[in-house]
């Protein structure tokens, strides 16, 4: 392969940089480059060395550290070069131009992530993975993407696999042997038994999508409420600092405002909708319609009551089946003796003030909640789009071949249907994949990843 060179570390200046040269000839590009003791050529495979970066008419430009990875145990499998060199731009500039001019050339998006999947040092889980981690926000989100960087979603596909390659090679058995209709090799209900495990397995998976999905995008918890009940106010306290404009004009808060917050390790992306209200006013209405969206998309909806007046304005439809309502009473500091607990007849509701930042209820009940959404036990979670697209078509190519099973089609017929759910498994661990599906993957990464 090409030698390739790029800056690995992020874009300005910081103490060190480091600039990573990969390919058939990286260690003779940089030798030209490189004086000290020995010559990396004969410098063994995970050795560090000192030296300096000449320039081509003898003068030193940089005193660096070469560490030296020899394929095929590095990270793209193939010879190495990692120069640690000071952090200053011109000399990070510098040395890629004196490596350019060396023969290597320059990286693109996510090359040598895209070579170690190349190379077999990864599947496209794994590697997708990296640009997960490298994108983390949050504990929890890191955690699954070093579980999928580990192996776990590609040792799940490989056993799904597994057993449809069993299943199919029944069949398959079967349909060379077609003449001796007295031979069967596989009953018509072991095969069924067989694809409905498959789908079980397919099911378990998917359904971990959606949590695996709310870690990786956040949590989205959406205010809502009549306007001045306190919804900018609670965020604020939610957020400890003053993003939203709290007023005491009704409808001031127009637009959605979203902040972000970590709740127990798991990203929280939180909304303040627009009072919800019959409105002529053109801009509110827009707002109107972005908080609708919002709700809509919400994990978690808060609906914010002012205890004194409580007044439900959530829209038709809102909670809808694949959302948490909280119910919440705000300006408790209001309530005086008997009025206190007004609601106590319902004891999830939840109260508050949100003004003298007493919010403990609200944010322990928000701990349960986005624990109960995120929180799973073992086994792979699916976070990404494209595997849980190929697991809903796998699980479609499945659901023919067992009507086709029912319906005694032929076997042949059989045979297609599974072998499209084998390369839709196949396209998640990239063992089935486009030039097409590679590019739209790595053009995600950084440059020198
Ligand atoms: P929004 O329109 O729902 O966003 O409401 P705001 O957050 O702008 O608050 C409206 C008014 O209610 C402001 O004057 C706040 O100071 C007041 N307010 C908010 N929370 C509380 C609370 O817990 N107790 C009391 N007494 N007033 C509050």
């Amino acid at each position: 392969m090409e030698t390739i060179c790029a800056i690995a570390t992020p874009f300005g200046v910081g103490g060190i940089a480091v600039i990573r040269v990969s390919g058939d000839s990286a260690v003779e590009t940089v030798d030209r480059l490189f004086r000290g003791k020995p010559r990396l050529a004969d410098a063994a495979s995970h050795t560090a060395r000192f030296g300096h970066i000449v320039q081509p008419d003898g003068s030193v430009l940089d005193e660096v550290v070469c560490t030296v990875f020899r394929g095929p145990h590095s990270f793209t499998g193939e010879d190495t070069v990692e120069i640690s060199c000071h952090g200053s731009l011109y000399i990070q500039q510098e040395i890629l131009r004196l490596l350019v001019g060396a023969g290597a050339r320059m990286a693109d998006r996510g090359e040598f992530t895209k070579r170690a999947f190349l190379n077999g040092k990864m599947d496209l889980t794994q590697a997708e993975a990296v640009a997960d981690l490298i994108a983390s926000q949050s504990a929890a989100e890191k955690d699954i993407a070093l579980s999928q960087l580990r192996g776990g979603v590609s040792e799940a596909i490989k056993a799904l696999r597994e057993k449809l390659l069993t299943f199919t090679s029944l069949l398959e058995l079967e349909l060379d042997f077609a003449d001796h209709e007295e031979l069967t090799f596989a009953d018509r209900p072991e095969l069924l038994r067989l694809i409905a495990d498959a789908q079980l397995a397919i099911r378990r998976l998917t359904d971990t999508f959606r949590r695996g999905d709310a870690i990786k995008q956040g949590v989205q918890v959406a205010i809502a409420g009549a306007p001045n009940v306190g919804k900018s106010t609670l965020l604020n306290a939610l957020l400890g600092e003053d993003r939203a404009i709290v007023s005491e004009i009704s409808g001031t808060t127009r637009d959605t405002v979203e902040d972000t917050l970590t709740i127990r390790g798991v990203l929280v992306r939180l909304t303040d909708t627009a009072g919800i209200r019959e409105t002529d006013d053109t801009i509110e209405q827009l707002g109107i319609s972005r908080s609708r969206k919002a709700l809509e998309k919400a994990h978690i909806v808060i609906e914010l009551l002012d205890c004194m007046t409580p007044e439900h304005v959530l829209p038709e439809g809102i909670p809808h089946a694949g959302q948490r309502l909280l119910t919440v009473y705000n300006k408790a500091d209001r309530l005086t003796g008997q009025d206190k607990h007004p609601a106590s007849q319902n004891e999830d509701a939840i109260y508050i003030s949100a003004k003298q930042g007493e919010i403990q209820p609200l944010t322990e009940r928000l701990e349960q909640e986005v624990a109960a959404l995120t929180e799973h036990s073992d086994g792979a979670m699916i976070s990404n789009v494209r595997h849980y697209e190929a697991l809903t078509r796998a699980a479609e190519a499945l659901q023919r071949v067992q009507t086709g099973l029912e319906q005694q089609l032929s076997g042949e017929l059989v045979s297609l249907d599974l072998h499209d759910a084998l390369d839709a498994l196949g396209e998640i661990t990239g063992e089935v994949s486009s030039q097409e599906v590679l590019n739209t993957i790595f053009e995600r990464f950084c440059i020198g990843k």
